[in-house]
């Protein structure tokens, strides 16, 4: 159990019932209705029991919560005992204790995240220069320029850009095995007419790394435009003057910068893998078929 400082800036861990029962303040046998609940610092799930310290209940149970009474008692409550006892009352301090909680993580997440500044601003740089630029720059004068590939060819690749779809295939007129195939799928004889219509798909080849061909901006939209601002945002944040709802924000936005360097790191092995010649070359030759 994590235990909330009074400010609530910092924990204390308690790791069994021993730890708790030590704790200055503690004690069981309390009667809900001659006391009143301040405040919730500990939520607990132990492996094994003890009894409810309130003197009206004293069910065992392995789960609850650590709480401080008026004259600043602690004492410890079952997880269904809080709302039973105290009701409307202890349903308002557990959603505070909740959010305290949240507050006291995302400022540890920050604290974190600003510890590994360095590291991820190194790492950023790294991806960018010179490697995630130059293939930036490669896709997009490949969609820009008059050699590159432009007009529809451009918009079926962006289609299959979306999709991921990388397989062409052509569409050739059926042998006499396909058409057995297809006949014993209709369960009957075709007509020479259907024998004469009838095609098969056959793969001709592949577009290796097609999403880069929308992706490549992702490369320059993460490591160039958004992570060195949010990282010097970061660098100069004090987070003593955030707000509750500020420091849940920004844990939030900290926890987007992995996310984003994956997504930059896969395209930039989407652009290795779409760049290489033979694959241009391809996907010029097999136009018609994109
Ligand atoms: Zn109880």
């Amino acid at each position: 159990m994590n235990i909330l400082s009074e400010d609530g800036k910092s924990v204390i861990s308690l790791k069994s019932w021993e730890e708790v029962f030590e704790r200055p303040g503690f004690k069981r046998g309390v009667n809900p209705t001659e006391v009143k609940l301040k405040r919730i610092i500990g939520k607990y799930d132990f492996s094994d029991e003890n009894h409810c310290g309130l003197s009206s209940c004293n069910t065992s149970h392995k789960k609850g919560y650590l709480v401080v009474c008026s004259s600043n008692i602690e004492t410890n409550i079952g997880h269904k005992c809080g709302k039973k006892h105290f009701g409307v009352d202890f349903n308002e301090l557990e959603r505070t204790f909740r959010k305290d909680i949240n507050v006291r993580n995302a400022r540890e997440n920050i604290q974190r995240r600003i510890g590994e500044l360095e590291f991820i601003r190194e790492r950023v740089n790294r991806m960018y220069k010179p490697e995630g630029l130059e293939l930036f720059c490669r896709v997009r004068n490949l969609r820009e320029s008059k050699e590159g590939i432009t007009g529809a060819l451009r918009v079926k690749l962006e289609r299959r850009a979306k999709s991921g779809d990388e397989k062409v295939y052509d569409s050739v007129k059926a042998s006499e095995a396909d058409i057995v195939l297809e006949e014993e799928k209709r369960g009957r004889e075709l007509t020479d007419n259907e024998k004469e219509l009838l095609t098969v798909s056959l793969p001709v080849g592949i577009i290796y790394g097609v999403r880069a061909f929308n992706t490549y901006s992702v490369i320059k939209d993460i490591l160039h435009d958004d992570m060195p601002s949010l990282l010097d945002e970061l660098d100069q944040l004090d987070t003593s003057m955030l707000s509750d709802t500020q420091l849940i924000d920004w844990s939030k936005r900290l926890n987007g910068i992995d996310k984003n360097l994956l997504a930059a790191q896969d395209a930039i092995e989407d652009c290795k893998r779409f760049l290489v010649d033979s694959n241009i070359k391809f996907i010029k030759q097999y136009e018609q078929l994109i």
